[in-house]
């Protein structure tokens, strides 16, 4: 029964939880839905409501044709800026931003990180804080996967969703591959870099614990460095989680590799969405 419960839930068979928002991440019908939304205790995906200031949902709907390349480099500008900021908090595996004009999916952030504890971490760093006067109210979201929640039609079809702005499924407009290649390579640094910290912190942790055991010696706070690169001795939890460190960057490569193989696919995904948003 239980193993049953599990399978149904947020699925159409489910009468309780809503399959929207398990499958998308947000429902239209937001607090007055009939069924449940449950926001998960904990989850590697994070969802910052309206964080992007659509440009499109204010301006002229006649206007766009024109406005439109000056609005796609807004966006661009706004993936930068916010992944650059993201990346402090933790590794992120994806990040997408909806440029819907429905307004239960107006300027959404949905980011992925490797790791639960990442995206803790980036949801205690960003509540209660201000982008662009919005403040921030990040919550756990339950989509760990987005190929259900993108639309396939407007990731697909080569003239759009026909639904258009107003559709309920995420219109999500990724940056070109190079601004992609750009951060995730960027943040690459950053990590490979703090790993090489942790390592030196752990090295510095066993020296210090080992020689504040010898009972003739002092040691003083602030002097720890020196033991820097003396031994290559480390602790069982050290052997521990070199273990699953190396797990997490199989997955890393991975996912580079992926990023790698769409290549193609979004560039034509690009022009597509050109087309798209003009016909709109
Ligand atoms: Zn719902
Ligand atoms: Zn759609």
């Amino acid at each position: 029964m239980a193993d049953l419960l599990c399978k149904i839930h947020g699925t159409e068979q489910d009468k309780i939880n809503c399959t929207f928002y398990h499958k998308v991440g947000v429902c239209r019908h937001g607090d007055t839905c009939t069924k449940r939304h449950i926001i998960p205790s904990y989850s590697r995906t994070l969802f910052i409501p309206g964080m992007y200031q659509n440009p499109r949902a204010t301006v002229d709907i006649n206007k766009i044709d024109r406005k439109l390349k000056k609005n796609f480099k807004y966006l661009d500008g706004f993936y930068v800026d916010i992944f650059l900021e993201l990346c402090k908090y933790g590794e992120i595996e994806e990040m997408m931003v909806t440029d819907n004009l429905t307004s239960h999916l107006l300027g959404h952030v949905f980011v992925r990180y490797f790791s639960e504890e990442e995206a803790e971490n980036a949801l205690m760093k960003l509540k209660g804080r201000y982008y662009n006067g919005v403040l921030l109210k990040p919550e756990y979201s339950p989509v760990t996967d987005f190929r259900d929640a993108r639309c396939r039609q407007n990731d697909t079809d080569a003239n759009g969703c026909q639904r258009g702005d107003f559709c309920n499924f995420l219109h999500i407009r990724d940056p070109s591959r190079n601004i992609l290649r750009q951060l995730f390579k960027k943040q690459h640094k950053i990590y490979s870099q703090k790993e090489k910290e942790k390592e030196r912190e752990r090295e510095e942790d066993y020296h210090h614990k080992r020689s504040r055991s010898g009972r003739h010696h002092h040691h003083s706070r602030h002097s720890h460095s020196h033991s820097n690169s003396r031994h290559s001795h480390h602790s069982h939890n050290s052997h521990h989680s070199h273990h699953h460190q190396r797990d997490s960057q199989e997955k890393r490569e991975q996912k580079d590799n992926t990023l790698n193989e769409n290549e193609n696919e979004n560039e034509n995904e690009e022009k597509k969405s050109n087309e798209n948003s003009q016909n709109n």
